[in-house]
């Protein structure tokens, strides 16, 4: 099976984590700042908090903001539930809005009318690699006095406006697992330009305790506020730097290829490819297509029978059982839509020519293009 999505480890990756591995500290050591510094380098940053995953990336940016319990967040549900779940982990409450027909991101206006005088963040998230439209998001933020997290776990090393993504919302979250565009196993961090929003979420990362091992004088410590255990580790780390340097690489085959599937798949019927805005760098997390002519579930299955591991992105996160016992019933116009006709087809860098011409050839056997 061709997957749709696959890290890329190469020998020096390995290499580096054998290293790692023999060095002194395993956890919570030099290289965590190392990977943290890179980060910041690479989005033009100013504070970066590493963690052990993308979702615990999104709670301390939400928990960092200290919103009183009942506190609403707006939130596109077109998203891995783990954008949504953040928010209730911290107590407050998602509140969904629709997405734009052309690029799946979160909806600006439709954003505006979900507003009321409990309404206290807006999480984004850049879906399948292509940046939220950022100066409506956040003008709106600016004049209601709220805050804007940016979910970025498709879209690190993507850029907005000639801006690299990591440096432009409040705090922007991102993920490292293997399907993402680097990888450290299971990861995550969060980028900041605010230094108070900083020192919290390196206190949450590690149970508020205000100081680590390595940086106590004798053996005390204070727990400043409730915090989690969300460090990652060094060897984690390693393979971060590692991937980190060769991110424009990756992304540079990533668009390859997505430019040789909208070149052999735009002409046929019943097929929608990618919409790509003019002021954008896609990171191409996913490569989507919108299937027309046929029933998507039959078109999915038909794929699969000829060894493609083509996916869904996504269920909406309103459909899940928790969500429906929670907030009811929701339907969103675009979303449904969207949901029902979506498929993401194979992409990540090591994916060879010939496995995309597979891809394209089962396409137009399937449609009868
Ligand atoms: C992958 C992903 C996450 C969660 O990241 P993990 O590292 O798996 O916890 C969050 N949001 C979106 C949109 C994702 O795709």
């Amino acid at each position: 099976m061709i997957p749709y999505g696959k890290q890329t480890i190469e020998k020096d990756d390995v290499s580096t984590v054998g290293t790692a591995l023999t060095d002194e500290y395993l956890t919570t050591g030099p290289r965590v700042r190392e990977f943290e510094q890179k980060i910041c380098e690479y989005v033009n940053s100013k504070f970066c908090v590493a963690v052990n995953s993308g979702t615990s990336a999104l709670d301390i940016a939400v928990a960092s903001l200290g919103l009183p319990p009942g506190s609403e967040i707006i939130t596109t549900p077109f998203t891995f539930a783990a954008s949504a779940n953040c928010i209730l982990y911290n107590n407050c409450k998602p509140v969904f809005a629709d997405i734009n027909p052309q690029t799946y991101n979160i909806d600006p206006e439709d954003v505006r009318k979900r507003i009321t005088s409990k309404t206290k963040a807006i999480i984004c998230v850049d879906y399948a690699g292509q940046p939220c439209d950022l100066d409506e998001l956040k003008e709106i933020a600016e004049k209601h006095n709220l805050y804007l997290i940016e979910d970025a776990a498709h879209s690190l090393g993507a850029e907005y406006k000639g801006k690299k993504i990591g440096g432009i919302a409040d705090i922007t979250a991102f993920s490292f697992h293997p399907v993402k565009i680097i990888t450290t196993g299971e990861g995550g961090a969060v980028t900041t330009n605010d230094e108070k929003l900083y020192q919290k979420m390196k206190l949450l990362r590690n149970h508020g305790i205000d100081k680590t091992p390595s940086e106590r004088a004798d053996y005390r410590y204070d727990m400043k506020i409730l915090g989690r255990n969300y460090r990652i580790t060094d060897f984690q780390c390693a393979l971060g730097i590692s991937q980190i340097m060769k991110i424009d690489r990756f992304i540079e085959r990533r668009t390859e290829i997505a430019n040789k599937y909208t070149k052999m798949l735009d002409g046929i019927q019943g097929i929608k490819t990618p919409y790509i805005k003019k002021n954008v760098r896609h990171a191409w997390h996913l490569y989507t297509i919108l299937v027309k002519s046929i029933e998507r579930d039959r078109f999915f299955g038909e794929m699969r029978n000829r060894g493609i591991g083509v996916n869904v992105h996504y269920i909406p996160v309103y459909k899940f059982t928790y969500y429906k016992q929670v907030f009811g019933g929701i339907r969103l116009p675009n979303v449904e839509e969207i949901s029902s006709k979506i498929i993401s087809l194979p992409i990540y860098p090591t994916l060879k020519d010939e496995e995309l011409e597979k891809v394209v050839g089962s396409i137009k056997e399937i449609i009868g293009g």
